[in-house]
């Protein structure tokens, strides 16, 4: 694998937009690509929106939002990259064809990296060439500040392209996290969709609303989650005998709360947990969450750097990284 300079983005929406901020700010060019009417508009827009919350960050030298070209063909994109990250919509059958042309158009070389929340990366080898070099880098939203990016290959993948892809993603500020088995939804969405379904059938079956879920998350789980996850926190929880103490009183057998199947996603369903977000963002547009939500992760992140603990540790070495890329160029 020769030295990445230049950045693929198919699918400029909101993970592809994400994925074309986090690359030109690590001093990459990016070659977009979205066949959607005002597509090049949105993303530009949306970068620009971004930009502020980089800058605190940290941006590399000569990172530039001007290194972004918007291209008229996947073609286009496809030859000058080094690297190409595909983000359009979770449908197997396009995604499959997708990856087929971008292989038939690339340099050998060139690796192809997908988003997909959770589709196997061996379909998207069935129609190409060069199968070897076709990985699922999994991100999270907003993918411009959470380092996790979920790494692993299908059947044909060669273990040179899956280290690759991890030192690229790891230059670019990210934390890869392998996925040693080719398993759908991976790990993070696994236990997210645990979650998610949960909070299905609670509204479904009318025990709580949206506004009530979220609170049982946001007041207490989900500010420790961001420390460790759940098996350390989980470990202090039982003292002094730590996980295997809190397995003799928490064995999930004993206590079966949850359901494994999801609800049935019916009209009324849909419409009890949109209207419960609505009610939940009040007068905040979307934008207006999204700074919000920003500056709010900054200042976690924050927390987390003056301890050198999980992603603060990530964020840590990135700026590391920056300074000695400045000092380099001085
Ligand atoms: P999105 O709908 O916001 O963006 C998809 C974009 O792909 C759109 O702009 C659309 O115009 C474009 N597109 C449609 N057909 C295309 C084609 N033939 N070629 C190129 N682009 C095309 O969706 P998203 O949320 O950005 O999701 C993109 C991918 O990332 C999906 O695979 C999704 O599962 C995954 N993902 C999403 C999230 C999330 O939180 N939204 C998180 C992680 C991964």
């Amino acid at each position: 694998m020769g030295d990445i300079r230049t950045f693929g983005v198919v699918g400029s929406g909101i993970i592809g937009a994400g994925w074309a901020a986090r690359a030109l700010a690590a001093g990459l060019d990016v070659l977009a690509y979205d066949p959607e009417s005002g597509a090049e508009h949105r993303l530009r827009k949306k970068i620009d929106q971004i930009w502020p919350v980089l800058e605190r960050t940290g941006l590399f030298p000569d990172a530039s939002r001007d290194r972004l070209t918007f291209c008229d063909s996947l073609e286009e994109v496809a030859v000058g990259s080094q690297f190409i990250q595909e983000s359009a919509p979770e449908r197997i059958d396009l995604k499959v064809k997708l990856h087929s042309q971008i292989d038939a158009a690339a340099s050998k070389d060139t690796i192809i990296a997908s988003s997909t929340s959770g589709l196997l990366p061996t379909e998207f080898q069935a129609q190409c060439v060069h199968p070897g070099r076709v990985i699922v880098g999994h991100p999270f939203n907003p993918v411009y500040l959470l380092p996790l990016v979920e790494v692993l290959g299908g059947e044909r993948t060669s273990a040179g392209s899956l280290d690759a892809a991890v030192a690229f993603y790891q230059r670019i500020g990210m934390y890869p996290l392998r996925v040693r088995s080719e398993v759908p939804g991976f790990l993070s969405d696994r236990l997210q969709e645990a979650l998610w379904r949960e909070i299905l059938h609670l509204v479904n079956d009318d025990v709580a609303t949206p506004a009530e879920l979220d609170a049982a998350i946001a007041y207490g789980p989900g500010l420790r989650w961001a420390l460790w996850g759940a098996c350390q926190i989980f470990h202090l929880a039982a003292q002094p005998g730590g996980m295997g103490q809190f397995l003799k009183h928490f064995d999930p057998a004993l206590f079966p709360w949850t359901k494994l199947e999801p609800p049935q996603i019916t009209e009324a369903l849909a419409q009890k947990m949109h209207e419960g977000c609505e009610t939940l963002a009040g007068d905040l547009s979307i934008d207006e969450m999204e700074q919000v939500r920003d500056d709010a992760l900054i200042g976690i992140i924050e927390s987390l750097q003056k301890r050198n603990l999980g992603a603060g540790k990530v964020f840590n070495d990135h700026q590391h990284r920056i300074r000695t890329a400045k000092e380099a160029k001085r």
